[in-house]
């Protein structure tokens, strides 16, 4: 199965991302995720992201394009990828329909949360992660122990982009650019729009019904 989830920063695409992931037995190809490792590795791509990236911008095509054709092409990926954070616009989007097409494997299936922007900005500002499994918690749901990951025990870390002044912008990135590809999507009847919000465990409920209904 392909699947391209979307949805605002704070939708819980990560968190149901790892759901869809062990469901499916489809691979987790998170742009933001590899985004940051190359931030954190100070690799040229890195480098270059960084800026737009503490910005709330995103990041140019021309670099993330190269990122993901090669992620893709992977050997985890054969069997079926989850694409979360990726397309971001409509140029990335027919990007990866060529990409997709010269490897003859359509997308199966495009989820869309929908999330309120004031939910949005709460879930966003309260978001900690694992540094070592990358477990997500988060304050709004209450499931912040401690400080510490409940499953390998490291120290919980919030995201140098989760701030304020940060979260404004990235939801306006996300309205301006992206949500485009709901009305794009939605022409190839690919499109599967889920209520996003409530506890984590009742969008996933929702997600594998419109994921088994068409
Ligand atoms: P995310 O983890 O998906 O919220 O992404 C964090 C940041 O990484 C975004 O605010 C962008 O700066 C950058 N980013 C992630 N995915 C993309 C993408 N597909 N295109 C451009 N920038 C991206």
């Amino acid at each position: 199965m392909r699947v391209v989830l979307l949805g605002p920063p704070g939708a819980g695409k990560g968190t149901q991302s790892e759901w869809l992931k062990e469901q499916y037995g489809i691979a987790h190809v998170s742009t933001g995720d590899l985004l940051r490792e190359a931030v954190a590795q100070q690799t040229p791509l890195g480098v270059q992201a960084k800026s737009y990236m503490d910005s709330g911008a995103l990041v140019p095509d021309e670099l993330v394009l190269g990122m993901v054709a090669e992620r893709i092409a992977k050997n985890d990926c054969a069997g079926g990828f989850l694409l979360d954070g990726f397309p971001r616009n409509a140029a990335q989007a027919e990007a990866l329909a060529d990409m997709l097409s010269e490897a003859s494997c359509p997308l199966d299936h495009v989820v869309a949360l929908d999330v309120p922007r004031e939910a949005l900005i709460k879930r966003i500002t309260g978001r900690i992660s694992c540094p070592g499994c990358g477990r997500i918690f988060n304050i709004a749901f209450g499931n912040v122990s401690g400080g510490v990951c409940e499953d390998c025990g490291a120290e919980l870390v919030q995201r140098a982009d989760d701030n304020e002044e940060t979260v404004g912008n990235r939801l306006d990135v996300y309205e301006k650019q992206t949500s485009a590809l709901l009305d794009y999507y939605q022409a190839q009847g690919l499109l599967r729009r889920v209520d996003g919000t409530g506890a984590p465990e009742d969008v996933w409920a929702r997600i594998k019904e419109a994921v088994s209904a068409s």
